[in-house]
């Protein structure tokens, strides 16, 4: 960066001729000052990017949080809007989780929200987002894919977590998901889309929960 470049011509004038003392002192002094200030700006720069992560991340389950969603969320809409591809917003609650937390206790809750959180990121594509919205609730947004390849991504994953018992003091907890899902529609706000996703949700709890469900679009 700029800050060694300077650093270095310092040395390079340095060595190619012979000062008296008192300049070659002033060269050393004005190298050393460069040398802090190059390790001062690093370390501002770690803090900003720790200060930026705090920002746009959950420190529970440290996936995105609501503002990192919401950040992303507007750049996705104005990609789809653009360019027409795709865009599938899903909402996934965990079934049941209050039962989790009065019978096992906070922490147990807290362990069972970590290890779903990275479940579910680890089995998303890079391109995918999910974020925590909000207590036991994930908003996940899918680009450049429709509502059926993105059922079928999300319920390879709710099978997966249905399966899996967590445990917790050697008790196996079952833990299920259920998720509602929603592509966008010319027109829509990233609030229309959540919130037929979200209704969705409450048809899939409905159902009996542990499913995904689809959200109808206006012209079906
Ligand atoms: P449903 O299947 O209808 O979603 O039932 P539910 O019990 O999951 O839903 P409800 O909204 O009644 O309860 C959500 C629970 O999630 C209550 C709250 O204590 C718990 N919860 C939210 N955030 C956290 C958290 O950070 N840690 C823990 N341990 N529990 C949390
Ligand atoms: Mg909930
Ligand atoms: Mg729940």
């Amino acid at each position: 960066d700029c800050l060694s470049v300077v650093h270095s011509a310092l040395n390079d004038f340095s060595k190619s001729r012979t000062y008296s003392d008192s300049v070659n002192d002033e060269l050393l002094f004005l190298m050393e000052r460069v040398k802090t200030i190059e390790s001062e700006s690093e370390h501002t720069k770690k803090l900003l990017e720790e200060e930026r992560r705090k920002a746009t991340h959950d420190s529970l389950t440290e996936l995105p949080n609501r503002e990192a969603y919401n950040e992303r969320a507007y750049a996705e809409l104005q990609r789809f809007k653009r360019y027409g591809r795709p865009l599938t917003l899903a909402v996934c609650d965990i079934d049941y989780f209050k039962r989790v937390n009065d019978t096992y206790g906070h922490q147990a809750g807290d362990k069972v929200l970590k290890l779903i959180s990275s479940v579910v990121a680890s089995r998303l594509r890079s391109v995918d987002f999910v974020g925590r919205y909000g207590g036991e609730e994930f908003v996940i947004l899918m680009p450049e894919t429709d509502a059926d390849t993105a059922y079928g991504v999300l319920d390879k994953i709710r099978a997966t977590i249905a399966k899996t018992p967590f445990r917790f003091k050697d008790d196996p907890i079952q833990i299920t998901l259920s998720f509602g899902l929603a592509s966008f529609q010319e027109n829509d706000t990233t609030d229309d889309a959540f919130t037929r996703a979200d209704k969705a949700l409450y048809g899939a709890k409905d159902a009996g929960r542990n499913q995904c469900l689809i959200a109808k679009n206006d012209n079906e």
